[in-house]
């Protein structure tokens, strides 16, 4: 999309213990230089490396951000991590409604709303995944259920300064699988029309990711497709060398 500064955004899902944090710095150490100027990169590991984390990154255009948040700030909620917590921490931004807690935890469209808005509340930015199942896609509802999680989970107030976007085929996590290019631009481009819908003028400017299956060899025609600002990436982010050579495909 003319105008937009890329992304290229990583999930750590639950990976990464303390002897994780060289690759964090290597990361960090990694984005110096004039591509930084053009293309953010943001990390999100677990929960209980962020704060290391955003220590290790101070320096360096590495932005921390966390994989989910409650939607209350504190409370009787145990076991949950606020958006308030996270953003105490001096991460940047958060990650709600991945497939991965949409199923495992059964996390509706308006449980993701309320997670975002309460994202934007403490000032992260949200990064909304949406994305249909293989069944969906089977069925033919791939845009019924993108135009649904549109609606249901990204919160009026949300503007291309605190919302990303991301596009994942749950059927294309961790699966080795993507879609074809023209699938993904069809994707897109329905995205930022429902998005013009949800927020108006603003949606011109949103960030839309790709998520599934983003690997070093696959990058560059991935970034090439219309409509996309940048990439989600799991598995290929747990390495340093991986993340690395995706953001560089800019
Ligand atoms: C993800 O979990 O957001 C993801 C895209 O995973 P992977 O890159 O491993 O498919």
């Amino acid at each position: 999309t003319p105008d937009v500064r890329p992304m290229v955004a990583g999930n750590w899902k639950m990976n990464g213990l303390r002897s994780a944090l060289d690759q964090i710095k290597a990361i960090a150490d990694g984005l110096d230089g004039p591509l930084s100027q053009k293309v953010d990169a943001v990390l999100c590991p677990p929960a209980t490396l962020l704060y290391v984390a955003t220590a290790l990154a101070e320096d360096s255009p590495l932005k921390i951000g966390a994989q989910d948040c409650h939607h209350h700030n504190s409370g009787a909620y145990t076991g949950d991590v606020s958006a308030e917590m996270i953003a105490d921490l001096f991460a940047t931004h958060v990650i709600v409604g991945h497939s991965e807690r949409r199923k495992d935890h059964a996390e509706s469209d308006e449980l993701v709303l309320a997670k975002a808005q309460a994202a934007l509340g403490v000032g992260l930015q949200a990064i909304i995944c949406v994305g249909e199942t293989q069944a969906e896609r089977d069925a033919g509802q791939t845009l019924d259920v993108l135009a649904r999680q549109i609606a249901g989970s990204v919160p009026e107030g949300a503007s291309a300064g605190n919302t990303i976007i991301a596009y994942e085929p749950v059927w294309a996590i961790g699966t080795g699988l993507t879609p074809t290019a023209a699938d993904i631009a069809v994707a897109h481009d329905f995205l930022r029309s429902r998005l013009h819908e949800r927020v108006g003028s603003e949606a011109a400017q949103m960030r839309i990711l790709y998520g599934g299956s983003v690997k070093p060899s696959n990058a560059r025609e991935i970034l090439g497709i219309a409509h996309v600002d940048g990439v989600l990436v799991g598995g290929a982010s747990l390495k340093a060398e991986d993340f690395l050579a995706i953001y560089k495909t800019y």
